[in-house]
């Protein structure tokens, strides 16, 4: 099948030219012909299938007839992500080069003020996150009437973020006669129910099983031990092992991991980038650029970075953790093997991993191939039932040595009191008559101590009563205090 019989306008199909596609794929073949129909369309696919494609090309073509007003936006695709969010500008930058779009991208982390200069030209196309969009509708800047195509990405993610309530606030400001497209990579019930309210008698286009891996992908397990080092070693083997790496995205489950990761991997001196959902988004577009263009070989990120990455040729996905949610292994090896290329997906599994291995194997319908002797779940969770054990028992050790270790130096502390109370007992030598006695002894340099008056300097800490200098040692070096203020007080007669 080639493009030109799909019904794209001439403009568009050129701009796909240049894009050096040559057919469609199978997403793109399915839902383009009746999205240009004005039908409702409702698209199951994974990442890397070309979904992103199949709604930009025909929403452009749609879009060459009219004009977009002021604050009242023609069209809008709601993304969970800023990434997958400005993903989609770029797919609009990509096609539309033949075409004059204003296209307005509504996403949190970047200055109202500028948003509102763009709603204010009028947009053809707004990307919004729900959040974003909803803030803006409320400072009244934007109104939804003049919205004829609705286009709700990612469901099932969406779902797992709780954005469907925004949703569907969002869909009751936009007229009962717009067109809807809804896609996701799977289909849950809950996703269904949303596809029953927000579609009319859709036309469904599903392109592979929801939650199957694309055959492309290569997948193999890797054993390691409980440890966390155990584990970074495990990944820097496989890493240096890999045949034909050229980038690669290591998935962790949690924040502290990707920073640990990173910097582990900095310090073997691998070429890493870090990507997770706490950063600002400015410098996730400059992580995710960097990566894009090669300068950086190796990007650990966690999952809500996952589904935004639009990397065509990514060779090598590595799980560094197993995920938690099954549905999450299949959108991180989606990461590679996309648009038919050959990809690697590493799990690295330890003996904590059983129900996860299994729930994932359940979901993508076979089970993967260990690299190396499996993990024997059984002996593991012994050996680390063992482990903890001993560990338990080595702090009962440590504590009582503890308590031991405490009591001596009690015992030294009062000793050391007490002989220090006794010698201030015998002695003169700081006594406040001293200072104070004309002509007595002077520093050299005015203000400044000299070496025999010099006391040991203070430690540094909170003062308390017992720390708090005596009323002599506040004066020891007080030469230069005038004496007058020295002198001492009469009681009034
Ligand atoms: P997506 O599923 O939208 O994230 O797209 C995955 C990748 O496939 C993107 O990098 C697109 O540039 C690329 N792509 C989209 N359509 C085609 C096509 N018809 N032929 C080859 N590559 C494509």
């Amino acid at each position: 099948m080639s493009f030109a019989s799909l019904g794209l306008s001439e403009k568009v199909l050129s701009a796909v030219e240049a894009a050096g596609y040559n057919e469609p794929t199978a997403i793109q073949a399915g839902a383009i012909p009746p999205i240009l129909e004005r039908k409702d369309v409702l698209g199951i696919a994974q990442t890397g299938t070309g979904k992103t494609a199949s709604f930009t090309l025909p929403m452009i073509s749609l879009l060459e007839k009219g004009r977009a007003r002021a604050r009242m936006p023609r069209t809008l695709i709601l993304e969970p992500t800023r990434e997958l969010a400005a993903q989609v500008e770029e797919n609009f930058k990509r096609y539309g080069v033949n075409h004059k779009l204003n296209v307005a991208l509504l996403i949190g982390g970047v200055s109202f003020a500028d948003q509102d200069r763009i709603l204010e030209r009028g947009a053809d196309v707004l990307i919004a996150t729900p959040g974003r969009l909803l803030d803006h509708v409320e400072r009244g800047k934007l109104l939804m009437q003049g919205v004829e195509i609705l286009v709700i990405d990612e469901a099932d993610r969406m779902l797992d973020m709780g954005f469907i309530p925004d949703i569907e606030r969002i869909s009751k400001l936009i007229p009962f006669t717009r067109q809807t497209m809804l896609f996701s990579a799977t289909m849950p019930k809950e996703i269904q129910g949303l596809a029953d309210q927000f579609l009319h008698n859709p036309t469904r286009v599903e392109v592979a099983k929801a939650s199957s891996t694309a055959d492309t992908v290569t997948q193999r397990l890797v054993p390691a031990g409980f440890e966390d080092y155990e584990k970074r070693a495990v990944l820097r083997d496989q890493i240096k092992a890999c045949d034909g790496l050229s980038n690669a995205i290591v998935f962790c489950n949690r924040k502290r991991d990707v920073a640990t990761l990173f910097r582990s991997l900095i310090r073997h001196e691998f070429s890493v980038g870090a990507l997770h959902g706490d950063m600002d988004q400015r410098s996730r577009m400059t992580m995710l650029d960097n990566f894009k263009k090669g300068n950086i070989e190796i990007l650990i990120a966690s999952d809500v970075a996952a589904r935004g990455l639009d990397i065509p040729s990514v060779s090598h996905v590595f799980n560094y953790d197993l995920p938690i949610n099954p549905e999450d292994y299949v959108h991180r090896i989606g990461r590679t093997g996309r648009a038919g290329r050959e990809g690697t997906a590493i799990s690295i599994v330890t003996g904590d991993d059983e129900k996860f291995l299994k729930a994932i194997e359940e979901t993508i319908g076979k089970s993967i191939d260990w690299d190396g002797e499996p993990v024997d779940f059984e002996a593991a969770a012994e050996d680390k039932k063992a482990r903890k054990k001993a560990r338990g028992r080595g702090r009962d050790r440590d504590r009582s040595e503890r308590a031991e270790r405490s009591e001596k130096r009690g015992k030294e502390r009062r000793s050391t009191k007490e002989k220090r109370e006794a010698e201030a007992s015998n002695s003169t030598e700081y006594d406040l008559a001293d200072a104070a006695v004309p002509g007595a002894a002077q520093p050299e340099v005015q203000g400044f101590a000299t070496p025999q008056n010099h006391a040991p300097a203070p430690r540094r800490g909170r003062r308390t009563r017992d720390n708090a200098p005596a009323e002599a040692d506040l004066f020891k070096n007080a030469a230069h205090i005038p004496a007058f203020l020295l002198r001492e007080a009469r009681p009034r007669a």
